[in-house]
């Protein structure tokens, strides 16, 4: 049998496995029934497992040969999203469901867990599957990392379900891949007056307003056009009525880039821009950059083992490497830094239900997704563990 085929016969148990978690979602950092039901399947499969921090499992395979090291990651977290799908397997929790298909990748790392079980004298060295908790709040990862379990870690890989991508077709880019991702908030501390004495006060809300639109000018003038970066305000909030100069204005977003040099410059020209103006007025700028994720880049390495067992899966023409690079982030990128490592689109759509885009209230999976991807993630781990 082919793992394509032995993924495929894991099928039923998989799709039961995702109606499961998509039927009981939770948010992220409070994955605990979630964790329960993944540590009940490990223990079924015969995997030992631990919990790192509240919420994140960890479960390892190992051949009893030593080898190398691959760690294999899913993530676990649902969204406050009220789920529109009226199918058996709908959200069973309130404004909870899972619209990005982490559900799917949990189910699909299950069952390579299982297949790789089966075949653990075929390999040398260690798996570790990481279900890591919180991906969509930029957190978990870093839990994982800072407990060293990565310390003796020689390659990582992560699955993305990808709406509108077919499912059994993989999307694999070398180099860049998503952004980096800041979150950004700037608290600007002016002095209320009463409206008709500007001289009087410090207006934290014009402040903002100037704050904001400059804000616009600063990626078109510091990053190559080529490259591209994002820095977007998605909230602004001043001001109690029609005519009291507010003393103080928040405003909140995000920057986006695609390389670290790129992230510090955007984030320097933030504080700067920011000083700058709220002083010219008489106002102060309090500026908050959250580090969140960094860039994803898939090294050319790595891209080309997992490419090379791709091809033992699905056809030549299903594995497309020209994808363009997102300005969305996956903290997937914290472990491929500190172990090298890919992450892999795989298609997950197979008509009109299946296609609506991520965190949409109707977002589903193909059932035809989660062996393509069991079948990839067992596939490179034989590989990879039993190369020289
Ligand atoms: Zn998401
Ligand atoms: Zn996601």
């Amino acid at each position: 049998m082919t793992i394509l085929e032995e993924a495929l016969a894991l099928k039923p148990y998989m799709v039961e496995l995702r109606n499961h978690f998509h039927s009981h979602p939770e948010l992220a950092l409070n994955e605990f029934n979630t964790c329960k039901y993944i540590e009940e399947k490990l223990t079924e499969i015969g995997l030992s497992f631990k919990r790192v921090s509240a919420t994140n499992v960890i479960a390892e395979l190992d051949s009893g040969i030593p080898g190398k090291t691959l760690l294999l990651r899913a993530d676990i977290d649902a969204l406050p999203i009220q789920e529109e799908n009226d199918v058996p397997y709908k959200s069973q929790n309130p404004g909870i469901m899972h619209a990005c298909g982490h559900d799917g990748h949990t189910a699909s790392l299950l069952g390579a867990a299982k297949i790789l079980s089966a075949h653990k004298n075929d390999f040398k060295g260690k798996i570790i599957f990481a279900f890591q908790a919180a991906e969509e709040i930029g957190n978990g990862a870093r839990d994982i990392i800072n407990s060293g379990l990565l310390d003796n870690v020689n390659r990582t890989f992560a699955i993305h379900f990808q709406s509108g991508l077919e499912a059994g077709k993989f999307a694999i880019k070398s180099g860049s891949d998503m952004a980096s991702c800041d979150r950004l908030k700037i608290t600007i501390h002016g002095k209320s007056s009463h409206i008709t004495y500007p001289e009087m006060g410090a207006d934290s809300l014009f402040v903002g307003a100037l704050i904001a639109s400059q804000l616009q000018t600063v990626v078109s003038r510091l990053i190559s056009p080529v490259e591209g970066g994002l820095i977007g305000i998605g909230s602004f909030h001043s001001g109690t009525t029609y005519n009291i100069i507010p003393s103080e204005a928040v405003l909140e977003g995000t920057i986006r880039a695609f390389s670290k040099e790129s992230r510090k410059k955007l984030a320097d020209a933030v504080r700067k821009i920011a000083a700058n103006i709220a002083d010219e007025y008489g106002a102060k700028a309090d500026v908050e950059i959250e580090d969140i994720s960094d860039p994803l880049i898939n090294p050319a390495e790595t891209v080309a083992e997992v490419i090379e067992s791709a091809k033992k899966i699905v056809p030549t023409e299903n594995i497309i490497t020209n994808i363009e690079k997102r300005f969305m982030a996956d903290n997937f990128a914290d472990f491929s830094r500190k172990a090298p490592g890919t992450y892999v689109h795989a298609g997950s759509s197979d008509g009109e239900a299946t296609s609506f885009p991520h965190h949409n209230e109707h977002f589903d999976l193909a059932q035809d997704s989660y062996h393509y991807a069991a079948a990839l993630a067992v596939q490179y781990a034989l590989d990879f563990l039993t190369r020289e």
